[in-house]
């Protein structure tokens, strides 16, 4: 098995390899003994700490891998806020928050004074050197922290923890969401060889055969690829299908111009291109009697969870209902159901774009391995796979690759669990080549 965090387009570095990463790999939620109690040797199996920034929250957690037992145990995390200020603000902020946020997790683990390692989830397109040096591309789904593009995050991260002075942490592993996902599902099922993540934004991760990975030498073997697809598009192959809400979404963005197909699938945008739908329907005399009010009129006021509250089956048009009041809306009976059906079109849109991108990993693997037939697994997190109906997306994924036979498996906190396994054998291979 090769593991690796892989950097942005269009290629990527391998960060770990070898024959470790099988090894441990049960999940189990733990409420095992507190560290201190037990705690005999910290190596390769021990504790570990994850940091996950770039989805819904940032989490902070706490995890023990007991590698005799095979056992990966999230001993407890903490959610800490992000403020909008923060996420618009300056790098240095944003460092101290999360350094901050760490430090009391410590003090509330009793864990301050032991220096543990750390896997940072870090979901935003990296250039990745190493398994400890990775340079911010672009930020992505309303970061845009400055003095951080171009720079080295885990710099950063050890920056803002010496500025405090309280803790120290060991080694840093940096992983990619997509990447902790398929790992994190990889030991309930050996054949998971991609990781996906539909959620406040969306990528995917795929294991391809090293002599096809043009920037890193030797032919054995296979490593993981970001692919970042969320940034498909960004040269202008999709503009024949965007539609002017697209343009619009993508021009009051904060990252205009860029993440093009994330833009059109994701958690962080499709309640907004819902919004601007109805807007224009009501602007056509074709809803709510041609009257719009303020709520509808502003920016984000339609969330994405409205969607799949809409779209459920039985309480769905009810939902509307209560949803079209509460933005000030005078609905009548069709109104409800035409809303109903713009949801529908913007979230089935959503799925099988995602679809395509997913077949066409899966039949890249079939191919790169002269396949007539794969039976792969797809390891999945994110908001939206997890709340929205992924029928249309399995649909549409059969549809388009007939010859591989996919399984969806979702990740059980990919993100602080996959961080922890990253840490763990990147350590050991640390270890292993010092001796
Ligand atoms: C980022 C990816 C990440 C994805 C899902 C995108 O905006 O560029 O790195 O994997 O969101 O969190
Ligand atoms: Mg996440």
């Amino acid at each position: 098995c090769v593991l690796c965090s892989g950097a942005g387009l269009p290629g990527a570095v391998p960060s770990v390899s070898g024959e470790a990463a099988g090894g441990f790999c049960s999940a189990e939620e733990g409420s095992g003994s507190r560290f201190g109690e037990t705690q005999s040797s910290q190596g390769e199996s021990g504790d570990f700490l994850a940091l996950d920034l770039g989805g819904t929250n940032f989490r902070v957690l706490h995890v023990r891998v007991v590698e005799e037992e095979q056992k990966m145990l999230k001993m407890d995390s903490q959610i800490c806020a992000i403020p909008q200020e923060m996420m618009l603000g300056t790098g240095e902020q944003l460092f101290d928050h999360i350094a901050a946020c760490l430090g009391d997790f410590l003090v509330s683990q009793d864990l301050k004074g032991h220096t543990l390692p750390l896997g940072f989830t870090f979901s935003f397109p990296c250039e990745q050197k190493e398994i400890d040096k990775s340079i911010l591309i672009r930020w992505t789904k309303g970061f845009k922290c400055s003095g951080v593009e171009g720079e080295d995050v885990v710099k950063l991260l050890k920056e803002a923890i010496q500025r405090r002075g309280d803790y120290d942490i060991g080694s840093v592993a940096m992983v990619n969401d997509t990447v902790g996902t398929m790992m994190s599902c990889g030991y309930r099922d050996q054949s998971c060889e991609i990781g996906m993540i539909i959620g406040t934004g969306t990528n995917a991760c795929y294991m391809e055969e090293m002599k096809n990975v043009k920037r890193v030498e030797g032919e054995a073997g296979r490593m993981c690829i970001n692919t970042e697809w969320g940034g498909f598009g960004d040269d202008g192959s999709l503009r024949d299908i965007l539609t002017e809400f697209d343009v619009v979404v993508d021009e009051t963005s904060i990252n205009p111009g860029v993440h093009t197909f994330e833009k059109m699938i994701s958690g962080m945008y499709l309640g907004e291109i819902v919004r601007l739908v109805l807007v224009r329907l009501a602007k056509e005399k074709l809803l709510f009697k041609g009257q719009t009010s303020k709520d509808l009129l502003t920016p984000n006021t339609f969330q994405t969870k409205f969607i799949s509250e809409i779209e459920e089956e039985d309480s769905g048009l009810e939902n509307a209902q209560n949803i079209l009041t509460k933005l000030g809306l005078k609905w009548d009976d069709v109104d409800s159901r035409v809303v109903r059906l713009v949801c529908d079109t913007i979230s089935s849109r959503s799925a099988r774009l995602c679809a395509a991108a997913l077949a066409t990993l899966a039949n890249r693997i079939r191919v790169n391995r002269g396949l007539d037939h794969l039976k792969t697994t797809v390891g999945v997190d994110g908001t939206v796979y997890r709340k929205h109906p992924n029928k249309e997306l399995q649909a549409t994924v059969r549809l388009l690759a007939p010859k591989c036979d996919i399984t969806f498996l979702v990740s059980e906190d990919g993100s602080g669990k996959g961080a922890a396994m990253v840490t763990a054998v990147a350590q050991r291979l640390a270890l292993q080549s010092r001796l």
